[in-house]
């Protein structure tokens, strides 16, 4: 079986293509500047074998359903693609951000089902239009083909309504649903299954706390094998230090904007969304790029590594907290899987938790899953790479052949 996974953004369209059996990437690629005068398609063919070949276009991508045509002639193409022709796709997997709360799993996508990802656009209007928009235009380029929605809230509709309540009046939760969702739900739950698997242990059994540091940061609180806390909120933006959003903030701090600096709300939106986190801090939002200007003694570099590392510290207290017994921590994503400084700063005077990192099997990039703590320590923490298209392939798989993918 052949899934097409699509993530659609507003001007961009990610997609992987996935021979289920065996679980092999065929093609993997971006279409990026749609709606822009030069737009750009690029594709790795055949990434894990010696065939390996890039392909990359630049012109016009006028709309969604020109980027969606462009994508199947590359995979296509009788001299460099990897199928013949769109009749071997089987199932397009989506990534669809917000799902509220009628979507607790993926979901095979219905007339009915576009309706309640279209009632989500308030809740998402920068993502859920941008989904919706991929949805429709592959149902028009593959007539027939059923199509998946995975959401990136589902995995976190088990958290209890103490943990998902503000505390705010309650009408503002039954009128307009304002509740907390979290994100990142799909890498949560596909690295929790994986440690499972590396414990020799099911899921089921396992409390974990997983912490996703990449451009976007969030953690997740997992006991038994459900989702029953996690940082980010209504919106992507509360919780963690990200690479340009500030995470949490006293929420007077709007007040204080619009009074004192004359900020609107477009304004007070863009800097704590695109200005704030890493690089309101310290003016990069590339760990990598912070590092390097640490080792030259720029100390805003360095206040901004301890403000996200000490956050990190602070929400794994408190899902230690929230969890009682924890067998592991799991960091994943582009800083979890390659910044060793932040996942030793990130768990620092843990070891009266249980938390005992092991400093040489941390100094590594993680490729695959590795064992990062000491033998010793009572509470695992281990590294392991997310791959959010592979979760979203399985999970297209087990709807379309009512297979379990859960713990
Ligand atoms: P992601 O959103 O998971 O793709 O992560 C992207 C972020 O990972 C980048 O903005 C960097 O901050 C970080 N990153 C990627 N590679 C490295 C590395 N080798 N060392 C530290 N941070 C990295």
């Amino acid at each position: 079986m052949k899934i097409l996974i699509v993530n659609s953004g507003s001007s961009s369209i990610k997609f992987q293509l996935i021979d289920m059996g065996g679980e092999k990437v065929l093609a993997s690629g971006l279409v990026e500047r749609i709606g822009e005068e030069k737009g750009v398609v690029s594709c790795t063919l055949r990434p894990e074998t010696g065939l390996k070949a890039k392909v990359e276009r630049s012109e016009k991508v006028e709309d969604h359903s020109k980027g969606m045509r462009l994508v199947v002639d590359v995979l296509t193409d009788p001299a460099s693609g990897v199928i013949s022709g769109k009749d071997s796709i089987e199932a397009i997997g989506h990534r669809v951000v917000h799902g509220g709360e009628e979507f607790h799993s993926p979901t095979l996508i219905t007339a009915e089902v576009l309706e309640a990802i279209e009632n989500n656009v308030a809740l998402a209007p920068l993502h859920n239009p941008a989904n919706l928009d991929g949805i429709r235009v592959a149902g028009e380029l593959f007539p027939g083909v059923k199509q998946i929605a995975v959401f990136d809230t589902a995995f976190h509709q088990t958290i209890p309504p103490k943990a998902y309540h503000y505390a705010l009046p309650s009408e503002l939760y039954e009128k307009e649903k304002i509740r907390r969702y979290g994100f990142h739900g799909t890498s949560h739950q596909y690295v929790a299954q994986e440690c499972a698997k590396q414990m020799k242990r099911s899921l089921t059994e396992l409390n974990l706390i997983t912490v996703h540091l990449g451009n976007g940061c969030s953690m997740c609180a997992i006991e038994r094998g459900l989702s029953v806390d996690t940082s980010l909120g209504l919106t992507p933006l509360e919780g963690l230090v990200m690479g340009t959003r500030s995470g949490d903030v006293d929420p007077a701090l709007h007040f204080f904007l619009a009074r004192n600096c004359g900020m609107d709300i477009k304004r007070i939106d863009d800097m704590l969304n695109k200005e704030s986190g890493l690089k309101g801090l310290c003016g990069m939002n590339d760990m990598r790029d912070i590092h390097e200007q640490i080792a030259v003694g720029n100390k805003r570099a360095r206040l901004a590594l301890e403000v996200q590392t000490y956050r990190n510290r602070k929400y794994i207290g408190a899902f230690m907290a929230v969890l009682g017994r924890v067998d592991a921590i799991v960091f994943t994503a582009g800083i979890g899987e390659n910044d060793s400084i932040v996942r030793a700063k990130s768990l620092e005077k843990m070891e009266h938790f249980g938390v005992e990192l092991d400093s040489q099997r941390n100094d590594q990039r993680v490729r695959e899953p590795v064992l990062l703590s000491s033998d010793s320590s009572r509470v695992q923490v281990w590294g392991i790479p997310t791959n959010e298209e592979l979760a979203i392939a399985r999970a297209s798989k087990a709807v379309l052949t009512g297979e379990e993918v859960c713990p």
